[in-house]
């Protein structure tokens, strides 16, 4: 048996280990500030050749890296499964499959999107007055992201600030940098033109070198604790800040709905990448007197999970991402049973393998009063609460600091829809899990500590983009109404626009023509 020779880690590289097996899956250059600055200003030169490339060549751009996507598919799920540890099959279903439709939507549709728009300005454009919105690039977008969706998250946020006219630079998590290198190369494979995306890799260092150096616009994706540093550094430089941060996804189940249904969305909205997904169900409440029915479907369903290595096909729950985030599973499980809840499976770390395994575990009598209620956990632990009411159950889906997703199952959909809006969240689903980030048409987003902005959707492309407003008067022979020369009869025309101007109906505008016209007379005397 040959031994395995450690290679020293180099001052300027970081390694990226799989943490299912602990073993090197490649090291990558580490990015410092001096690095990250020259990246930021190759993107400013890169940024006026590339806002100018027509949408067609745009289009073509990212069409033809979905092509090297789909040429690739099993060696990128294969990277995402090496550096990760989720299942090669969830690399492809909630990675890539999704992030190559949002490409597909935004490569056909940003044009559309952004095209000028006339807006209606009432009676002052029958005073000759046009006003147009136009939709400009940013300049360059700095991207940060985190490593529990390490391909789709940051490349759906590349492809619409790229379709938009920006250029990117990205900072890959410092667990998952051989996936940022390799969306570096599918664009280079595309022929997308030199330093129009870059990747600097690296961890929080280079991540706070990146908001240092002045992009034009921030999308973060990651903790609340980071969003918060993020933002602080951002505002010396008034530098706008797109907020993606965690959650605590409350999942409310009523008597009457499908329990089998919902049994299973649960343990595949709780588990799913191993419940490190920020719109992972982390509080489940179901209606008492369906209790005992609907918990004894999810226990059962747990129990037949096959957890394993990421490359085993037939597997479906991997490893955790590192032994920092088993931690804090560990802790949360602990204070459960501290706090009077009961572990009903699961609850240690799944010891069969070397990595950083944490076997899906179900709790009952958890409540809002125990801490890992409240603080977000991200790792697969499913704690089931009760309640008695419509009423109680918005509460307690409400009882939280956080608002990314929600999801309500019930048979009667005006119930679903009823509760779904009083549920304070960017996303609350009926009938339906976790899924929707997977929607690139829809925005993504949440409330409170949850995060501010949106990604995907024309919400999101929004945020990639500065309005304008070009306001055209055509109609130059007389000066403005309330230019100076303020008088009597000015006032007096005043308090009538007040009545009736601007954007009313033209009918009832019709009445000030009188005033109008005595007051066009006045200033022309002068
Ligand atoms: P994290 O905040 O630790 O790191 C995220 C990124 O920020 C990494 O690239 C990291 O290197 C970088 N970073 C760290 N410190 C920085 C600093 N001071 N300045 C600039 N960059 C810095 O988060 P994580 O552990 O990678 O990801 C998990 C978190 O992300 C969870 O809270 C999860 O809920 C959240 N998340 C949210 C969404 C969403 O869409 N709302 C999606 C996925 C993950």
């Amino acid at each position: 048996m040959s031994a395995v020779v450690e290679v020293p880690v180099k001052e300027n590289e970081i390694v990226s280990y799989n943490p299912a097996t602990g073993a090197e899956v490649g090291r990558v250059r580490n990015s410092c500030s001096e690095e990250v600055q020259e990246a930021v200003e190759k993107s400013r030169s890169a940024f006026e050749i590339w806002r100018k490339f027509p949408y067609a060549e745009r289009r073509r751009i990212v069409m033809r890296a979905r092509e090297v996507i789909l040429a690739e598919i099993d060696e990128i799920a294969k990277l995402i499964s090496d550096e990760m540890g989720k299942p090669a099959a969830e690399a492809i279903s909630a990675e890539i499959a999704p992030v190559l439709d949002l490409m597909q939507y935004f490569a056909k549709n940003t044009e559309k999107m952004l095209r000028p728009e006339k807006r209606g300005i009432g009676i002052l454009g029958l005073m000759g007055r046009s006003s147009k919105i136009i939709y400009k690039p940013l300049g360059v977008v700095a991207i940060i992201s985190p490593w529990n969706f390490p391909f789709s998250i940051p490349l759906g946020e590349v492809v619409m600030a790229l379709m938009a006219g920006n250029t990117v630079v990205l900072k890959p998590s410092e667990l998952t940098p051989l996936i940022g290198e390799k969306i570096a190369e599918i664009f280079e494979v595309a022929s997308l033109p030199k330093n129009v995306l870059q990747v600097v890799s690296g961890d929080g260092k280079t991540g706070a070198a990146l908001v240092n150096s002045a992009p034009n616009k921030i999308m973060f994706t990651g903790s609340v604790a980071t969003g918060k540093k993020i933002a602080e550094s951002a505002a010396k430089n008034l530098t706008p800040v797109v907020l993606e941060l965690g959650g605590k996804d409350p999942m409310v189940v009523f008597a009457d709905a499908d329990l089998d249904k919902a049994s299973s969305a649960a343990v595949w909205g709780a588990f799913t990448n191993s419940g490190q997904a920020c719109s992972s169900v982390e509080r489940l409440y179901i209606e008492k007197k369906a209790a005992d029915r609907f918990t004894a479907l999810v226990v059962e369903k747990t129990r037949n999970l096959e957890q394993g290595l990421g490359s085993d096909e037939d597997i479906e729950i991997g490893s955790m991402s590192s032994e920092d985030q088993i931690k804090i599973v560990e802790d949360h499980v602990e204070a459960f049973k501290e706090s009077g809840a009961e572990i009903l499976t699961g609850g240690t770390r799944n010891k069969n393998f070397e990595g950083v395994f944490f076997e899906p575990t179900v709790i009952k009598n958890a409540t809002n009063k125990m801490r890992p209620m409240r603080e977000e956990t991200f790792g697969p632990t499913l704690p089931i609460a009760t309640f008695k009411t419509e009423d109680e159950a918005i509460d307690l889906a409400n009882d939280t600091d956080f608002g990314l997703t929600a999801s309500v199952w019930t048979g009667d959909l005006s119930r679903g829809k009823r509760v779904a809006e009083k549920i304070l969240a960017g996303t609350v689903n009926v009938n339906e899990v976790l899924y929707t980030h997977g929607i690139g048409q829809t925005p993504w987003g949440g409330f409170k500590d949850s995060g501010y902005g949106r990604t995907h959707g024309k919400e999101g492309l929004m945020e990639l983009v500065g309005v304008q407003h070009i306001h055209v008067n055509r109609f130059l022979f007389t000066p403005d109404l309330w230019w100076f020369g303020y008088s009597k009869n000015a006032i007096k025309t005043f308090k009538e626009m007040s009545r009736t101007f601007a954007s009313g109906s033209i009918l009832r505008t019709i009445g000030f023509l009188p005033q109008m016209w005595k007051r066009i007379r006045e200033l022309s005397k002068k």
